[in-house]
């Protein structure tokens, strides 16, 4: 669940606002449109705000793709949060059933244990009888002991089982928060975090650090030719190819709907462009085919934006520096790499 820390005045206060921005933008004041300006006006979630201001930065059109594509990356963690949750009471169901079948066996050993020390004063006496007795009686205990134990035993392993299963749903649900569905490629919230680590490692340790932001060309022209369904097997190729241009410690990620990003540590700027060189190139010269039906779609080009990070500048300004790159290759005609020295005035 969702905790909402605002009064009520605070919370009416982002409701209006957020009912005024989506009118402003067109957007139907669903319940789920609402949660995002919603949240977005209470400014809680400082990621999903800086990214709505991108995108209001960059004259972006609000259509209800946009919405529902920051309704899944900022307000879709609920979900994930409830697997954890799930997991987590199993753990305990499954540690409580252990508890207990110790404690079950651990009563049945002592009863073991008093019936042999009676029969071993029993014994003592002697008599043909009461030995026979007391050798049937060992056999009859005996065998309880053994099912007992064999019932025990199966019980340990389907709960080890059960443990077993759990780390993998845990490693499952892990590695999906880290990945981005259509692609299988790293996702925004891997990007924020290893830009995090990326620019401490370069500042600490003095090496260079790259970045590159890359936007496919006229991709909603594609999707309106070929359709929705052909956009995504493209965005999926990008996403290999891009993944098969840089080193394996580089991180590629799917920044947002058609943008990809790829971070490249210890790499000058000038190596940095010849990764960007190389990425353009191969996808320009992919064949795009309908599988299906076999028939050629044409050619699919990308913009790219590169930058260096800066000693003592944070994320957002190097990701900005990078993202202005980008704008200036799309400016420029698209299908090519621009550098941050390549800026309009205010960045030489
Ligand atoms: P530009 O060269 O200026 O980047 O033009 P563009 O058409 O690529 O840019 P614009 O931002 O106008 O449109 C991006 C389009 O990308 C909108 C949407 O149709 C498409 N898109 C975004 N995410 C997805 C997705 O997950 N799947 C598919 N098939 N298309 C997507
Ligand atoms: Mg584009
Ligand atoms: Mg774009």
């Amino acid at each position: 669940m969702m905790e909402y820390a605002e009064t009520t005045v605070q919370a009416q206060a982002a409701a209006a606002k957020a009912l005024e921005s989506m009118g402003q933008f067109g957007i139907a004041p669903n319940p789920h449109n609402f949660a995002v300006w919603y949240m977005h006006h209470t400014q809680r979630l400082p990621d999903l705000s800086r990214e709505i201001e991108r995108l209001l930065s960059l004259g972006s059109a609000f259509g209800p793709e946009v919405v529902q594509a920051l309704h899944d990356k900022y307000l879709t963690q609920a979900d994930e949060t409830k697997t954890l949750a799930a997991a987590g009471l199993r753990i305990e169901n499954t540690l409580e059933q252990l508890v207990k079948m110790f404690s079950v066996a651990n009563k049945g050993t002592e009863t073991y244990g008093a019936t042999l020390s009676d029969f071993s004063e029993r014994m003592q006496e002697g008599d043909g009888e009461a030995l026979h007795q007391v050798v049937a009686s060992v056999l009859t205990e005996t065998h309880k002991m053994l099912r007992l134990n064999r019932k025990l035993g199966a019980e340990l392993t389907q709960s080890s089982q059960e443990i077993s299963k759990l780390r993998e749903d845990l490693d499952r649900v892990r590695s999906e928060a880290r990945t981005d569905g259509l692609t299988g490629i790293a996702n925004r919230k891997v990007f924020d975090s290893s830009m995090r680590d990326a620019t401490v490692e370069a500042a600490e340790r003095s090496q260079h650090l790259s970045l590159l932001m890359l936007d496919i060309d006229l991709f909603k022209r594609f999707n309106d030719t070929h359709g929705h369904q052909m956009g995504d097997q493209v965005l999926k190729l990008v996403a290999r190819t891009i993944q098969t241009c840089v080193r394996p410690e580089d991180t590629v990620a799917r920044y947002g709907g058609e943008e990809f990003a790829a971070i490249l540590p210890r790499t000058p700027l000038r190596d940095a462009l010849t990764v960007a060189e190389r990425i353009r190139t191969t996808v320009a010269n992919k064949r795009i085919t309908n599988r299906r039906s076999g028939q050629e779609l044409g050619r699919i080009t990308l913009s790219i934006g590169a930058a260096e990070y800066a000693l003592g500048e944070s994320v957002s300004e190097m990701v900005q520096r990078a993202d202005k790159a980008l704008y200036t290759a799309k400016r420029l005609g698209r299908n090519q790499v621009v550098s941050q020295y390549e800026l309009d005035g205010s960045m030489l």
